[in-house]
């Protein structure tokens, strides 16, 4: 891969965050909306870390634990705590969504 590290950043800095895509567990954000601070009164500049797992696990197959599309990360035949995925999964998602 060639990209430019200068695209990847401004995927990540894009108004819309592609783990949008999906509803977030933490705060409750609709498909498509942006996350917000416990007290709603504020918008998250970045989804919430759990969003963006469900959404990596959605979209991307892990590079670090073989597992498909859509089937939660584990260590050993043990999920990840809190259905955290593994960091390499995450790159492969970013790249799947530019
Ligand atoms: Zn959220
Ligand atoms: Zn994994």
């Amino acid at each position: 891969m060639t990209r430019m590290p200068d695209s990847i950043r401004h995927t990540l800095r894009a108004a819309q965050h592609p783990a949008r895509a999906v509803p977030c567990p933490h705060c409750g954000a609709h498909e498509h909306q942006p996350c917000t601070t416990p007290s709603k009164r504020r918008l998250m500049p970045q989804p919430h870390p759990q969003r963006v797992s469900n959404w990596v696990q959605i979209v991307a197959c892990c590079p670090a634990c073989q597992v498909e599309p859509g089937v939660p990360c584990h260590e050993n035949g043990w999920p990840l705590r809190n259905g955290d995925t593994h960091p390499r999964r995450h790159i492969e998602a970013q790249e799947t969504a530019a």
